[in-house]
C-alpha cells in the first residue's frame, strides 16, 4: 500500500492543531495538510477548558518586570482581538453562530491570599495605564452574586475578558477544515521518524508518521500539537528529547451544573442566579486558575477547574480538586448552587512544560515544529499562535518569540529569590482553599518552614541564578523527576 505524503502533517486535532490547519490552508490551499487525531479527544485540556478567552485576568503580579512573562502574556494580548472576526469567519461552519460573550468579573475575597490582592492591583494599574475600559467597585452589588460569610468580596474588577464553548469552537474548526478538503485521519500517531541526515544537509525536512491503525503518512513538515502526549513521540527520538523542555501533565477538572426542573419552574435558594450572564472568577490562586464560574446559558454553568502538575498522567479527578470546587461554588460564588445536580468534566491535560513556559515554531530540526506547551490559556492564543505557525512553516517572517523555540535552555521564572516567595505564597493559597486555619501565633512560623523547605530544593539542585515556576517545584524535589527533565538552564 502507497504512504500517502503531505506537505505538513499535523499531530493533534484540538485547539492548536486544527487552528493552525485552518490557518494554513487559509494562507496556502494547494497545501496538503493532514490532522492526525482521534475523533472522540479523550483527555484533551481544549474539551475540558471552560473556556474563557482570558488575558487580563491571567496576568500575574509583575509580569511585565520579567521579559519570558511579558512575552506569555503578549501572545494572548495579540490573540484577543482576533476572535470576533475569527467567530465570523467560523460561524458559517457552526451549528449555531459562534461569539464570544465579552465582560469577566474578577473577584479578591476574604479567602484570597496576599499575592492575589497584590495581583489583581497589578492587574488594574496594567489596565490602566494602557487605558484598558474596566469598572473597579465593591460598593454595586451583582444581583446574583452572593457570597457566604467568611468569604466575602474585598474587591471586584470587571474587565474584558470573555468566555466560549470551546466544543463548539472545535466542530466548526472540524466543518471548515472538511469543506475545505482537509481530511481527517481519525488516528493517533504512536511514532514518528525523522530523516534527519536530509533535514540537516539539505535543509528540509521529511517525517514518516505510524499511525495506532498500523498505517503510515508521510510528510515534509511535522506539527507536534498533541499536548501533552506529544512527549510520548517526542521520548522516541532523542536528537529532540535532548534539547526540548519536557513536557508534563497538567491536570485539570471541572464539573458541569445543571438546576433540577423543579428549581428551574420555582426557584430554590436564590433565583437570580439564573441571570448570571457572565464569568465570575478569582485571580490563580495556589497556582490554579483560582475559581471561576462560566454561565452556559439555558440554567446551565462550567464551574472550573482544578489544576496540579504531574510527572504522569493521572487518569481520573482527585477527590480534593473536586471538593474546593464544589465548596467554593457555594461559599464564594451563591449558596442556590447547593441544588445543582453536576457532572465531572475531565481530566484534561494542560500541555506544560518543565519551565511552563510554551514550545511555538520550529525546532533545532528543519520541518519539526511545535505548537504546544501552551498550559492554561492556549485556547484564547491559539488564533494568534496558529496564524504565525503558519507563517512560519510557508517560510515567512512570523512573530512567534524567539525565546519559546522548541530547542531551547530552561527558562528561569523571574529570579530565585522572587521565584521562592511566589512559591511560598502559591503554597499558602492552596492550602487556605483546601480549608486550612491557623492561630495568628503559629502563622510566622509555619511560613518560615515551608520557606525552609522551598529553599533546601533550590539548594539540593545548586540553583542560585534560576526561579522554578511555583506549579512545579515538587518537580525539582523528586531526584527521579528532576533527572527527567533537567536540561542547560538559561543564564
Ligand atoms: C481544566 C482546564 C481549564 C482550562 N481553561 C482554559 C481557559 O479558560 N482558557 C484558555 O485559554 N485555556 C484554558 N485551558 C488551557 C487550554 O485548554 C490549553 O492550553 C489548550 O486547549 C491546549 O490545546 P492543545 O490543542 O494543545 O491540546 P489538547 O486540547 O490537549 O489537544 C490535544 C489533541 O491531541 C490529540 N492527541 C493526543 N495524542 C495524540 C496522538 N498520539 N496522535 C494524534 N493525536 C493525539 C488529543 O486527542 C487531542 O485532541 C484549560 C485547560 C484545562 C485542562
Amino acid at each position: 500500500m502507497k504512504t500517502p505524503a503531505y506537505d505538513v502533517a499535523i499531530i493533534g486535532n484540538a485547539a492548536l492543531g486544527l487552528s493552525t490547519a485552518y490557518q494554513l490552508n487559509k494562507a496556502d490551499k494547494n497545501l496538503k495538510i493532514g490532522v492526525i487525531g482521534p475523533a472522540d479527544r479523550p483527555f484533551s485540556a481544549t474539551t475540558t477548558a471552560g473556556a474563557m478567552i482570558n488575558v487580563w485576568a491571567e496576568i500575574g503580579y509583575d509580569h511585565f518586570g520579567f521579559p519570558a512573562l511579558s512575552d506569555k502574556v503578549e501572545l494572548g494580548l495579540r490573540a484577543f482581538d482576533m476572535w470576533d472576526p475569527l467567530c465570523a469567519e467560523l460561524s458559517e461552519f457552526s451549528e449555531k453562530p459562534l461569539k464570544v460573550v465579552w465582560g469577566t468579573y474578577v473577584v479578591n475575597n476574604a479567602r484570597s491570599s496576599g499575592l492575589e490582592t497584590k495581583t489583581l492591583d497589578y492587574i488594574v494599574k496594567v489596565m490602566q495605564s494602557g487605558k484598558i475600559p474596566h469598572k473597579d467597585f465593591i460598593t454595586d452589588p451583582i444581583p446574583w452574586f452572593n457570597p457566604q460569610y467568611g468569604s466575602q468580596a474585598t474587591r471586584i474588577v470587571h474587565m474584558p475578558d470573555g468566555r466560549i464553548d470551546a466544543r463548539l469552537v472545535l466542530a466548526a474548526y472540524d466543518r471548515a477544515l472538511a469543506a475545505k478538503g482537509v481530511v481527517p485521519i481519525r488516528s493517533r500517531a504512536v511514532k514518528v521518524d525523522l530523516d534527519i541526515t536530509q533535514a540537516q544537509t539539505q535543509g528540509k525536512g521529511s517525517a514518516k508518521i505510524t499511525l495506532a491503525s498500523g498505517e503510515a503518512v508521510e510528510a515534509k513538515h511535522v506539527v507536534f500539537a498533541n499536548g501533552s502526549f506529544a512527549q510520548e513521540l517526542i521520548d522516541q527520538i532523542p536528537a529532540i528529547r535532548m534539547h526540548t523542555p519536557r513536557l508534563l501533565w497538567g491536570a485539570g477538572a471541572a464539573v458541569d451544573l445543571t438546576f433540577p426542573e423543579w428549581i428551574q419552574k420555582g426557584g430554590g435558594l436564590d433565583k437570580r442566579i439564573f441571570d448570571m450572564d457572565q464569568v465570575l472568577r478569582t485571580v490563580d490562586r495556589g497556582g490554579s486558575c483560582g475559581v471561576h464560574m462560566v454561565p452556559q446559558g439555558g440554567g446551565a454553568y462550567y464551574l472550573g477547574a482544578s489544576s496540579g502538575v504531574w510527572f504522569d498522567p493521572e487518569w481520573a479527578p482527585r477527590l480534593h480538586g473536586i471538593h474546593f470546587l464544589l465548596h467554593a461554588a457555594m461559599q464564594e460564588i451563591n449558596p442556590a448552587f447547593f441544588y445543582a445536580n453536576m457532572t465531572i468534566r475531565g481530566p484534561g491535560f494542560r500541555p506544560t512544560t518543565a519551565d511552563c513556559f510554551p514550545l511555538l515554531g520550529e525546532s533545532h530540526i528543519k520541518g519539526v515544529w511545535f505548537a504546544n506547551g501552551t498550559k492554561r490559556d492556549g485556547f484564547t492564543c491559539s488564533p494568534f499562535l496558529a496564524t504565525e505557525l503558519a507563517l512560519g512553516i510557508l517560510g515567512k517572517r512570523h512573530r512567534l518569540p524567539y525565546r519559546f523555540r522548541p530547542s531551547r535552555p530552561l527558562l528561569s521564572y523571574k529570579n530565585k529569590a522572587l521565584a521562592v516567595e511566589d512559591s511560598l505564597n502559591a503554597a499558602m493559597g492552596g492550602e487556605y482553599q483546601h480549608g486550612l486555619s491557623l492561630p495568628a501565633y503559629a502563622l510566622e512560623p509555619y511560613q518560615a518552614s515551608k520557606r525552609a523547605k522551598i529553599q533546601e530544593i533550590y539548594d539540593k539542585r545548586k540553583l542560585n541564578d534560576f526561579g522554578i515556576h511555583p506549579e512545579i517545584t515538587h518537580i525539582y524535589e523528586n531526584d527521579d523527576t528532576f533527572a527527567a527533565i533537567d536540561l542547560p538552564r538559561e543564564m
